[in-house]
């Protein structure tokens, strides 16, 4: 990885022509790598219940105005085997930080949807033991969905990320190791994070065994710490999104919901123009959904309308092929790393 064009940080700054120059570059590089065709994921959250206190989530432990809920296998498996869209080739299973759901919930889920479809599945799970990533990992997930949020050690700690950032990375690795494909991520515009610190957040990237890779604007979150904070810049996340392509052009980059959420009502498909290559369908259960609070309870819910008038409105079209058939064609990154 090449990364001394973007070692300052000059980029993210760049707006008007310059600023389109650099997205149409990313757009390029990823249509060099996979053509017009984007990936389409279906997500469901599972529960809301969270052992973690991430000062920029809704769903914290101190959280205590937020109603908890866990789906039942019954329902979601109803839900993902007769009712999905026709456009997922993908599913990803997320809760909270919450080992009971995993055990009681996401383990037959995934068996049954292994058996009942031809999806491919991935979690996002949070920081787990090893004995229940191999679980996982047999009973059928291949992806691991597993963000670093943030590079600076200290500042982790402060926001009350998820233990501590090395231990963080120590799992995306050990994750890697055990044979998950990673995707990773991070947040652009925390309070008090300076230019230099998203260009820190780049460098890690490039450290990690990592098949993917997000980049979520900062919103501040309803019944948070952050609640009064300024919400993220979406010209500034883009311009990481950009860059994240440009260094690594075979990772697998999703455009965020939340990137309509800063005040753009186009910053989902401007994601899109910027280098990213996969949609996510929420197929959360409505009644459930309002409580999955990530940010507010107005939620910009990205429903298979929107996802496929966006992917047409920018000219690309849906995969055919899912994310486990395009990596089971390409050595995961950790073996190609061990040598
Ligand atoms: S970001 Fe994840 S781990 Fe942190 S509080 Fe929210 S759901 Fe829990």
């Amino acid at each position: 990885m090449n990364f001394h064009r973007f070692s300052d940080a000059e980029f993210l700054a760049e707006r008007g022509a310059a600023q389109s120059a650099l997205h149409n570059e990313a757009a390029a590089v990823t249509r060099e790598h996979f053509g017009r065709a984007v990936f389409v994921r279906g997500v469901v959250e599972v529960s809301n219940h969270c052992r973690e206190n991430c000062h920029y989530c809704g769903m914290r432990r101190d959280n205590r105005s937020l109603d908890r809920y866990r789906a039942t296998h019954d329902q979601l498996a109803e839900l993902i085997i007769h009712h999905r869209p026709v456009s997922l080739t993908d599913v990803n299973i997320q809760t909270g930080e919450d080992p009971v759901a995993v055990r009681e919930i996401v383990l037959p889920l995934i068996r049954t949807l292994r058996c009942e479809t031809p999806l491919g599945v991935s979690v996002c799970l949070g920081t787990l033991n090893e004995a229940l990533y191999d679980e996982l990992l047999a009973a059928g997930a291949s992806l691991y969905i597993i963000k670093f949020e943030l590079a600076d050690a200290a500042r982790y700690a402060e926001f009350e990320a998820p233990g501590t950032l090395a231990e963080r990375l120590r799992h995306i690795r050990l994750l890697a190791a055990r044979g998950w494909r990673i995707s990773s991520g991070f947040i652009a515009g925390l309070p008090g994070q300076s230019a230099d610190d998203l260009v820190a957040n780049l460098r890690l990237m490039g450290e990690l065994p990592l098949d993917g890779c997000s980049v979520s604007p900062f919103i501040p979150g309803e019944a948070t710490p952050l609640t009064r904070a300024t919400t993220g810049d979406l010209d500034t996340t883009l311009n990481c999104m950009a860059a994240l392509r440009l260094l690594r052009p075979e990772l697998v980059i999703p455009a965020v919901s939340a990137l309509n959420l800063t005040g753009a009502d186009d910053g989902y498909r401007r994601g899109l123009q910027a280098g990213a290559n996969l949609c996510t369908i929420n197929l959360t259960p409505s009644e459930m959904r309002d409580n999955y609070l990530l940010y507010k309870r107005q939620r910009f819910i990205m429903n298979e309308e929107r996802v496929l008038a966006a992917i047409a409105a920018e000219g690309l079209e849906v995969s055919r092929v899912g994310l486990t058939d395009h990596w089971r064609a390409a050595p995961a990154l950790a073996e190609a790393m061990a040598g």
